[in-house]
């Protein structure tokens, strides 16, 4: 009997411990009790309990969320405030039962308990309300951060602050103000005025994805730049809402709108104009004396500009041509007895983190920095995956996981070809939801080092503001929860409560938000007679997520190629996706590897026989990736065919160190028996076209299986992006007419 209350008990337990709260990113415990806290029009606050920022802040999250009036009351205040002592750092508890009160350790604590409070209130017929409940909250990470490059673009002071609002509701603490560039210089510098008169201004802008071909420009003078006085405006507006901006002056790479307006303090010393073109650019700063105090003086302005304790001085993509060449660099390393120009660039580093060091402040920089050794105070942003930031974690430095896995937010969020343009790559909500900047089995002695992450958001692609929010929300409501969070809800717990509380919440701030997470799953099943598109999609129907199904079914084409459309919501532009179907001879054939693709890349044999091209640029999953030189597969058509054209499609992209083959041998195999039984050798052809993306290889004859053999560059040619090493090969499709 004992035995079944206690069980009874732990029932009821985690009946009440499994209660969702509207708050997003999720709290630590979330206990709801029966009934309501009514507060209608005005919630009354004794204003004496809070300092008078906090108080400012209250009425504008009121404002803000709800319309809602907050007024002073001595006496009986609704909402009461207590300070902690000797709690966890920025922790905090609401409890909402007669009265409400928010207990705080910290002011940043006390503003994230009011937009937790404002989170969970809700509207019936008398006006708001919010449910009894008790709520335990503190962060996981103290370092919770979204960058914004406005050097590709260039976003206004306004556009700025609502960046740090939304952030702010979402409890980040680190705005990441990436603030200098190749395509553009933003920040006002005393000293040097032409950084901003010449640096900050472009004559063109590349048009399209960089990677298109032929490439064209539009001529128009683009930029802009911030003053110190409105860098001061925004840096004060940050921290009364508890967000520290983290400036980024990039060096030695990626300085070449500072060489516009500076070229002596390049190697060359030769003048060019501010890049227009996106990519890694050979000229950066020379390593000279000169340069050096010429950044160190840029650093002079820079840092009594921002009170946060890290000063990013980039570090990334610094290729080491100009240096190779430069007798000033050349010297310099032999004086220095450094064996190449990666140990030139850890010197070059080292100096200016002995610099800021000195003024009291750290560096943090992008994970090349660790090439060549680290200097001993700096802490790193681990880009290119995690093991940048391991390793700088294990050396002890203090690390921010950034991985492009994860947390590059110009990747795309949807599958679908109505996306709008992105770089490339393809980053989820559900992603980066699961990102957690700790990877599994890392002892407590590394992982202290690890601060916490960040999402980046370059905007080669990102024009305008809205698409700022597009491309950052609700991903970064799906990084607050991986970064807040130690014991994160599930998925579809997230999901529902963003679309339930937060989507209504986006549209009434009216939010450019993504709803691509809401968008089909658009599967494709191979039949016995073609193919079948699956779409499954998920919707919130009563706090629960409901999985609805529709097949398109695709008969082989027997004679001629066509394509058709399918529309999946043609209704609802932000949910719509349209999939082209080419219809060949070999639709949904079967496919056998002989060379196994890449697993990163391996959607599946399908993939190539879908009817569905590889977009460009490409996003991975729908392409099919090897990653060695010769690539040998075979089709078979299942019966012999009369065939007169094989078509298959490949991918150039150079800077992701992706390159069209060189030939394609074909070889067709046909059965001798009508049962299949013993195999003889069709007409064969031999193709020969370097880096041709479409290859159009005419076939005369009958056939049953093809073998398709495909030989890339040996090696990637000097010059090019990760030379010497052997490029990858993306197909997709492969086209039987
Ligand atoms: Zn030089």
């Amino acid at each position: 009997m004992k035995n079944c209350l206690s069980f009874l008990l732990s029932c009821l337990v985690y009946t009440s411990q499994a209660q969702v709260s509207s708050i997003l990113p999720s709290p630590v415990t979330y206990v709801q009790s029966e009934g309501s806290f009514q507060i209608n029009q005005a919630l009354t606050v004794n204003p004496s309990e809070i300092n008078s920022s906090l108080f400012t802040q209250l009425k504008e999250l009121g404002t803000i969320y709800h319309q809602l009036r907050i007024e002073p009351n001595v006496q009986n205040a609704m909402l009461q405030f207590k300070k902690l002592e000797n709690v966890k750092q920025d922790s905090y508890s609401i409890n909402v039962a007669e009265r409400i009160t928010i207990s705080y350790s910290s002011d940043a604590s006390c503003y994230y308990a009011m937009t937790s409070l404002m989170q969970l209130m809700k509207r019936n017929e008398n006006g708001l309300y919010t449910p009894k409940c008790f709520v335990k909250d503190f962060p996981n990470f103290q370092w919770r951060g979204l960058h914004l490059d406005v050097a590709r673009h260039f976003f206004t002071v306004e556009e700025i602050k609502r960046f740090i609002d939304l952030m702010s509701y979402y409890k980040f603490n680190t705005f990441h103000w990436h603030l200098t560039d190749d395509q553009g210089w933003r920040i006002e510098i005393k000293k040097y005025p032409k950084l901003t008169e010449m640096g900050a201004w472009r004559d063109s802008t590349v048009d399209n994805h960089y990677t298109t071909v032929p490439r064209t420009y539009t001529k128009a003078r683009y930029g802009g730049f911030y003053t110190q006085e409105q860098i001061k405006d925004v840096v004060a507006y940050a921290e009364a809402k508890y967000v520290t901006i983290v400036p980024e002056i990039e060096m030695p790479g990626h300085a070449r709108a500072a060489l516009a307006a500076y070229p002596e303090y390049s190697c060359t010393g030769k003048a060019q104009g501010v890049e227009g073109l996106w990519g890694i650019f050979d000229d950066i700063f020379c390593s000279k004396p000169a340069s050096i105090q010429f950044l160190k003086d840029i650093l002079d302005e820079v840092i009594p500009l921002f009170p946060g304790q890290y000063i990013h001085i980039g570090g990334d993509e610094a290729p080491k041509t100009r240096w190779h060449s430069c007798p000033k660099c050349q010297d310099i390393m032999k004086e220095n007895h450094l064996k190449d120009e990666h140990e030139l660039q850890s010197y070059f580093i080292r100096q200016m983190d002995a610099y800021v060091t000195a003024k009291g402040k750290k560096i943090i920089g992008w994970d090349e920095i660790l090439e060549g050794g680290l200097s001993p105070n700096a802490a790193v942003m681990s880009w290119r995956g995690f093991d940048g930031g391991l390793e700088a974690a294990k050396q002890g430095h203090y690390v921010v996981m950034t991985p492009g896995s994860h947390c590059y937010f110009d990747h795309y969020q949807g599958k679908g070809k109505d996306e709008p343009l992105a770089i490339g790559g393809y980053t989820s909500l559900e992603k980066v939801f699961t990102f957690n900047p700790i990877p599994p089995d890392l002892g407590p002695e590394v992982s202290s080092y690890i601060l916490g992450g960040q999402a980046n958001i370059w905007t080669e692609y990102i024009p305008a503001f809205s698409k700022v929010e597009y491309m950052a929300y609700p991903r970064a409501i799906a990084l607050s929860e991986a970064l807040w969070c130690a014991n994160k809800p599930t998925y579809d717990v997230f999901l529902s409560v963003l679309v339930q509380d937060h989507f209504p919440q986006l549209d009434q701030w009216k939010v450019n938000y993504s709803k691509s997470a809401l968008k089909a799953s658009v599967k494709t099943i191979r039949t016995n007679t073609g193919i079948e598109l699956k779409s499954t999609e998920q919707s919130i129907e009563n706090g629960k997520i409901k999985e609805t199904s529709i097949s398109f079914p695709f008969t082989r084409s027997k004679k001629k190629t066509k394509t058709e459309t399918v529309t999946i919501h043609p209704e609802d532009e932000s949910i719509r996706q349209t999939i082209q179907i080419t219809n060949h001879l070999a639709l949904g054939a079967n496919v056998r590897f002989v060379t196994e693709p890449s697993p990163k890349y391996n959607g599946g044999d399908i993939v190539l026989v879908d009817g569905q091209f590889g977009a460009r640029p490409w996003k991975g999953h729908e392409w099919i990736g090897f990653d060695t030189n010769v690539i040998v597969l075979e089709i078979d058509l299942g019966k012999v065919m009369k065939i007169h054209e094989i078509k298959v499609s490949f991918l150039q992209d150079e800077n992701s160190w992706i390159h069209a083959p060189n030939q394609i041998v074909i070889e067709s195999i046909l059965p001798k028996r009508s049962d299949g039984i013993g195999m003889k050798e069709g007409p064969s052809i031999d193709g020969y076209a370097p880096n041709s993306e479409i290859w159009n290889l005419p076939y005369k004859g009958k056939t049953r299986t093809i073998r398709i053999t495909i030989s890339g560059e040996p090696e990637i040619p000097n010059g090019l992006p990760s030379e010497g090493n052997i490029p990858w090969i993306f197909i997709d499709e492969i086209q039987i007419n």
